[in-house]
């Protein structure tokens, strides 16, 4: 499915209220030991930049997404807009909404830029309804990515916008259950719980014996998501 379909390897990025990622990786969704990998909101892409509500300062969500799109837009005195409001007036050629899309695919850029050296996959995916504004961001971002990527400048990278739009999770979170149950292992365990799936399992307390809990339901941890739209970028394109 979707603009992922012909590489076994991606990133996504989605790019909203705040910014959620997953990572492909030979074709399966990269989990990490906790199902929490592919945090890729959080990286920090300006030291001591602005706070999150992770406790970090600088993440690429809060300097790149819709939500950071508009806050910047008010710290430039465009006063209280949305992002599309924002977007609207750098179509029109308002020079401090045009800087406001510098500065956020700047942002974006850095973040690509670390994920392409990290991984060396052929394609980064981007997103979301931010996407409207590919125009204004994408050359400034993909600015970015050359400059601080020896890997990007000597090989054909490819940084798009995915193509299953808003239903791309949708799609993932449809596909995922069907592609987990020809997994093994504890975190995919934890992931069908995630996704509100009935199931059963052995708590081992320290020192005791194992007590079967019976028909419980867990609730994902956010990385669940993030493999969600990992698989619908996948599939979206
Ligand atoms: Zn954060």
């Amino acid at each position: 499915m979707g603009a992922g379909k012909d590489v076994d390897d991606l990133v996504l990025l989605t790019l909203g209220t705040g910014i959620g990622g997953g990572i492909i990786s030979e074709g399966k969704i990269l989990h990490g030991y906790l199902g929490m990998a592919g945090e890729l909101g959080h990286i920090t892409v300006v030291p001591n930049g602005n706070p999150c509500g992770c406790g970090n300062r600088g993440c690429v969500e809060k300097h790149a997404s819709a939500q950071a799109i508009s806050v910047m837009a008010r710290l430039s005195g465009l006063g209280d807009i949305t992002s599309e409001e924002c977007f609207h007036l750098a179509e029109g050629g308002n020079e401090k909404a045009v800087a406001v899309f510098v500065a956020m695919g700047q942002a974006l850029g850095v973040a690509l830029a670390m994920l392409v050296n990290t991984f060396n996959y052929p394609l980064y995916l981007l997103s979301g309804g931010v996407l409207a504004a590919w125009e204004q961001f994408a050359p400034p971002m993909l600015e970015e990515i050359h400059r601080r990527s020896f890997t990007f400048r000597a090989s054909n990278t490819r940084v798009e916008k995915a193509l299953l739009g808003n239903e791309a999770g949708l799609y993932g979170a449809a596909y995922l259950p069907w592609m987990l149950r020809h997994q093994n292992g504890p975190v995919h365990d934890r992931i069908l719980a995630g996704y509100r799936y009935r199931y059963r399992w052995f708590t081992r307390p320290a020192g005791g014996q194992g007590r079967r809990v019976e028909g419980r339901f867990y609730s994902a941890p956010r990385g669940n998501d993030n493999a969600a739209a990992a698989v619908g970028g996948a599939a979206s394109g």
